[in-house]
């Protein structure tokens, strides 16, 4: 009797502690393998795997929210979401309007053609159509070192929501280059016809943004990825998502 009783108490204290247990909205732009992408109609990736790693350990839960990249701070600025994970560098100007997490990733960025072509870099100068993804670090080097210094046509720069448009407007000639980032680059070269011909070594860091100022969630995530690292999960998830297949 007292057995089935301490039993009791303790399902009831689990169904308790999940109910109880905050929920917060991720935002992701789930375009952007191996970080995140969608698999069999669900959303997966490193990031997410992160994310949910932490969550766990810090004893939360959480929702997914797929959505334009450059959506994602307006959503969090607005609260729509509480957390944004999402290959996103830690800049000046983005830390202005919200606050990282320690870096957990670096990336530089890549130039890519398609598989058959015989472009190099020089690809970037000259009256190519270059595309971007809207408000990407990608987006702003192009802008900053090939618009501004006049080297490339404002209107030969394409820019697209998501990377699966980017991606199939370089397969279909649209487009002669995308420059993104130096690990989805990689993967898109796995598993598409296109090949990196340059890196543009930008130095990137990519950190989980909240809303300004919320400092309680940012401590649980800094803590949940100390913890995630130690605990030997983050390898794991490395492995999983960046390990030869
Ligand atoms: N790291 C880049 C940025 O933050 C690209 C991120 C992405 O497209 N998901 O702008």
């Amino acid at each position: 009797m007292k057995k089935t009783f301490l039993v009791f108490l303790i399902v009831l204290g689990l169904v308790f502690s999940t109910v109880l247990a905050t929920t917060y909205v991720v935002g992701t732009s789930a375009d952007f393998p191996p970080f995140e992408y969608v698999q069999n109609g669900k959303y997966v990736g490193f990031d997410l795997g992160l994310i949910k790693a932490i969550a766990k350990t810090e004893g939360f839960n959480i929702q997914i929210r797929d959505m334009a990249f450059d959506s994602l701070i307006p959503a969090l600025k607005v609260g729509v979401i509480d957390i944004a994970i999402a290959g996103m560098t830690i800049t000046k100007e983005r830390e202005k309007v919200v606050d990282f997490s320690n870096p957990y990733w670096f990336a530089d960025q890549d130039v890519i053609v398609r598989k058959n072509s015989n472009y190099t870099v020089t690809v970037l100068f000259g009256k190519h159509k270059i595309g971007v993804q809207t408000g990407t670090t990608g987006d702003l080097w192009v802008t900053k070192n090939l618009v501004k210094s006049g080297i490339l046509k404002a209107s030969n720069v394409k820019r697209y929501q998501s990377f699966i448009y980017a991606l199939e407007a370089l397969l279909n000639g649209a487009i002669n280059a995308v420059v993104l980032d130096s690990p989805v680059a990689e993967r898109f070269a796995q598993v598409k016809p296109v090949k990196v011909v340059a890196v543009l070594v930008t130095g990137e860091h990519y950190g989980i943004a909240v809303r300004k100022g919320n400092t309680k969630l940012l401590r649980e995530i800094n803590a949940g990825l100390k913890k995630v690292k130690a605990s030997g999960e983050m390898a794991k998830l490395i492995d999983k998502y960046f390990g030869k297949k």
